[in-house]
């Protein structure tokens, strides 16, 4: 049975107050709403990710992660954090390959599988995000752009670490537009997706969380979380507000 997953990404908002305030309501509201194989991980700001994580203490249902690593462990790369250090204060997941990082930051496929890498080796769970931009969508080659970018980042993996990845396809077009796939675009590529891993890695594709983003909100995750390969969702801009980030949640 796949773990299902509602993963915030908080980006580059907040203060520490207030992120502090935003975890505890979170923590109070998502005890009773989370039941099951169900994940909640909360990917805080860096400078964050400690005081949150003491926070949660021993909270078995809602954890904690970081929005990127980098592809290297130590030294000298000023304004870099190493899968190492995260691993060190015990943040098991980090995203890997937003489409923010891979447009502002030039992150490539071939880089991103180095921080795959790095995070698989410190016991870290990579959340491994890859969507088309429009232009792609609307000349129709989204399938195929997608399915490179799984396998430009993961597809060296061996079937064991793979099975410790999670993938997150975002259409860029949805991403903090208000346009939401429908849920049967949704479901359509994460078939896609899960085929193309079973077309290497066979019956493993099964196992494997893929979750939808893309302006998830209370109001459409319930339709896109009941797509057969949809296995929960990353949130952006609703996970910033903690009544609806748990309807979100509540919804899976
Ligand atoms: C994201 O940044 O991963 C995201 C999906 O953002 P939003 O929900 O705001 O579209």
């Amino acid at each position: 049975m796949r773990t299902k997953i509602v993963a915030g990404n908080w980006k580059m908002n907040k203060t520490l107050a207030e992120a502090q305030s935003l975890t505890s309501e979170i923590i109070g509201m998502v005890a009773d709403e989370v039941k099951g194989n169900v994940k909640v991980v909360l990917c805080t700001p860096f400078p964050y990710l400690h005081a949150v994580n003491n926070q949660l203490g021993n909270n078995n249902r809602i954890a904690v992660g970081a929005q990127n690593c980098s592809e290297h462990d130590w030294g000298a790369y000023t304004g870099e954090t190493s899968a190492a250090m995260l691993a060190a204060m015990n943040i098991p997941y980090v995203i890997i390959g937003h489409s923010e990082r891979r447009q502002y930051f030039g992150e490539d496929g071939a880089l991103l599988a180095k921080k795959v890498d790095k995070a698989l080796a410190q016991g870290l769970t990579p959340i491994f995000c890859c969507g088309e931009p429009l232009e792609i969508r609307e000349k129709g080659t989204h399938e195929a752009l997608v399915k490179q970018q799984v396998e430009e980042s993961l597809f060296h993996l061996s079937a064991e670490g793979l099975q410790k990845v999670v993938i997150a396809y975002e259409p860029v077009w949805a991403i903090g537009t208000g346009k939401t796939a429908s849920s049967q675009q949704a479901q359509d590529m994460h078939a896609v997706i899960r085929k193309h891993i079973a077309s290497k890695y066979g019956a493993i594709a099964e196992n494997i969380s893929i979750l939808y983003g893309g302006s998830v909100k209370s109001d459409n995750a319930k339709e896109l979380f009941a797509c057969a390969d949809v296995d929960g969702g990353l949130v952006g801009g609703a996970s910033l507000k903690s009544r609806e980030f748990v309807e979100i949640v509540k919804a899976i």
